[in-house]
């Protein structure tokens, strides 16, 4: 075989590597952009699947790559690039994020989400919100707009409608598929069931994070919360710290998962703590997190997370999670385990 020939089978045996696997290729260079995100975590499995299903999932992950990807590669700021990719998440109703979100005990929608910015460190959530069509665009507005980090309920719709976030009915958010979930996790619990052994614990939150050209990091998380949650039940979505962290000095993180433990394990700070005290790799950080911390203490879930280099993270405890990432050259969505 000629050497130009050899060579160029080897690269494209690379690329294509890289570009299936979902393990990214390591880099010490800061790439010129990154973007990951996850659609929720959970008992996602093949064989509950039906090739409709699955075909629509990746579409609607690639599509909402494409929109980050494209802001991003036009030299746009991670922070639109988080919060569009999100959008387009939350108005699917295959996610349980904005339209599609889960149903509470009480039968209406009530959703939480974040936004941090790593260059300076700050942020702003909405919890409880039930008219905003966009949550992740609320929590922009508190980031942006207020002196504060979390706002909740009425108060929080008041500000958002102020800042000119589109309201909608509460039905907006209605699905079938989720009334249906409710009233199985309902009838299980009228058996006195744990509720989250149930095939429908599955997370569906979405989040995105985002490095732009400026080596700024901006992470974002959206999410209706859990199935038959009562007594207005926050999880660790709009928490800053446990569902979502971002610092440029060391990476960006999005939480899925059984939010009672994201918050009590501080899951998303605990990653950045890492790398900045302990001197871990992202990946080893997440690894230590999410298969140690969080798994040994009965926590379930995942995260996807990005350094400042754009080295990429993607990891869950559970049998799968909704995910997906692009850099320069490199892509990759995935559902189950390995693929
Ligand atoms: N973490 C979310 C919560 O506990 C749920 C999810 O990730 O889907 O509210």
């Amino acid at each position: 075989m000629r050497q130009s020939t050899f060579i160029v089978i080897a690269i494209s045996l690379l690329l294509s590597m890289s570009c299936n696997s979902g393990k990214h290729v390591k880099s010490d260079e800061r790439v010129s952009y990154a973007i990951v995100i996850h659609g929720g975590a959970g008992t996602i499995k093949k064989e509950h699947m039906t090739p409709e299903k699955e075909k629509a999932y990746r579409a609607k992950l690639n599509e909402a790559l494409d929109r980050g990807e494209a802001i991003l590669k036009g030299g746009g700021l991670a922070i639109d690039a988080v919060v569009e990719t999100i959008k387009i998440l939350e108005n699917s109703p295959l996610f349980n994020a904005g339209k599609g979100a889960v149903f509470t005990a009480d039968g209406t929608n009530e959703l939480d989400a974040s936004i941090m910015n790593g260059e300076d460190t700050n942020g702003g959530a909405v919890a409880g919100v039930k008219t905003v069509k966009n949550p992740i665009t609320a929590a922009r507005a508190v980031y942006e707009k207020s002196n504060h980090v979390l706002l909740t309920g009425n108060g929080a719709e008041a500000f958002a409608q102020k800042e000119g976030c589109e309201i909608v009915d509460n039905t907006y958010f209605n699905t079938e598929s989720r009334l249906r979930a409710l009233e199985r996790v309902q009838a299980k619990e009228s058996q006195g069931s744990v509720i989250l052994n149930h095939p429908d614990s599955k997370f569906g939150t979405v989040g995105c994070v985002a490095l732009d050209r400026n080596g700024n990091i901006v992470a974002g998380t959206s999410t209706g919360g859990m199935t038959n949650k009562k007594f207005n039940r926050v999880g660790d979505s709009p928490i800053l710290g446990a569902g979502t962290y971002a610092d440029n000095t060391t990476c960006g993180v999005s939480s899925t998962g059984h939010g009672e433990f994201f918050i009590r394990y501080a899951v998303a700070y605990d990653i950045a703590a890492r790398m900045a005290y302990k001197g871990s790799t992202l990946e080893e950080a997440v690894d230590d997190v999410i298969h140690g911390t969080l798994k040994e203490r009965g926590g379930s879930g995942g995260v996807v997370a990005l350094d400042r280099k754009g080295n990429i993270s993607m990891e869950f405890n559970t049998e799968g999670m909704y995910r997906g990432y692009r850099k320069p050259n490199e892509q990759f969505v995935g559902l189950y385990k390995n693929e």
